[in-house]
């Protein structure tokens, strides 16, 4: 098993970051050849999620993300902390990936990608990687 964490730098609130290649390099890394690649966020307004790398779909996510979960709603968390649509979006992306790992090889289809989806940017994140297998 390796456990690697990597830093990632956002710039905007809502940001959807393709990190596909340093998956791929960790894993390559690695002994394992056959297993399960978790891929995983700490922050609670942010998530993990995989899908198309296709412009126009990344801002049609986008958009819908800010038309499920308005910004400006009465909140209850806004009267702590004013983020209540970030953690909202979090909850409902989730945090976490498990990717099945087969012959060293991340078992991706053709369109899919993996996205670190930063929601309350732009911050400093990390994410945690963890490779398990033979
Ligand atoms: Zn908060």
């Amino acid at each position: 098993m390796i456990r690697e964490v990597f830093d990632l730098k956002t710039d905007e609130r809502i940001e959807i970051h393709d990190i596909t290649q340093e998956i791929q390099l960790i894993v390559g890394q690695s002994s394992c050849k056959n297993g399960l690649v978790n891929i995983y966020s700490r922050h609670s307004t942010s998530g993990i999620v995989i899908n198309e790398n296709e412009k126009g779909l990344l801002k049609d996510f986008q958009d819908a993300l800010e038309n499920i979960v308005p910004p400006n709603k009465n909140y209850n968390h806004n009267r702590i902390d004013n983020n209540a649509d970030s953690h909202i979006r979090s909850f409902l992306i989730g945090n976490t990936v498990t990717i099945p790992l087969y012959d060293g090889k991340l078992d991706l289809g053709t369109w899919q990608s993996i996205f670190f989806v930063e929601l309350d940017g732009p911050r400093r994140r990390k994410v945690t990687v963890t490779v398990t297998g033979d």
